[in-house]
């Protein structure tokens, strides 16, 4: 079955295929991929902000690749961390965002855990552990 959509760039009607794009912009994206695949050949690892400067190719583009996973092959890309927009070159936060991440996620755990004991200790319930449930 074939549907029409819009694409994706250009938002003009195309028939619907995997790259979501009319087949102007699926030749252009192509050129384009060429060209930040020759350049990222070339220096190894480069950030998406370089990538444009030295291409010309633009960030929004360069972005759908990465996301697609078709410039893996070719080179590290740095791309911004989703919290404090720093350059990264895997997941999706930079390793201090990350830390500060989890260091929250545990106090949120931690605190948690002492209302609960709290709660227990007011209402006069307990918890049973698993042995206990057994008997
Ligand atoms: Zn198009
Ligand atoms: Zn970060």
């Amino acid at each position: 079955m074939m549907a029409i959509k819009n694409c994706l760039e250009c938002g003009k009607l195309c028939i619907e295929n995997p790259s979501k794009l009319c087949p102007e912009c699926y030749a252009q994206e192509e050129i384009h991929e060429h060209a930040v695949g020759e350049f990222l050949r070339e220096t190894g690892k480069a950030t998406i902000e370089e990538i444009h400067a030295a291409t010309g190719v633009k960030e929004k583009i360069i972005v759908r690749m990465l996301k697609s996973g078709r410039l893996f092959s070719d080179g590290m890309i740095g791309y911004p961390c989703e919290m404090c927009r720093k350059p990264i070159y895997e997941g999706r936060l930079c390793g201090s965002c990350g830390s500060g991440l989890a260091e929250q996620v545990r106090k949120v755990n931690e605190n948690r855990a002492f209302e609960e004991r709290n709660e227990h200790q007011r209402t006069g319930l307990r918890m049973y552990t698993n042995d206990e449930i057994k008997k």
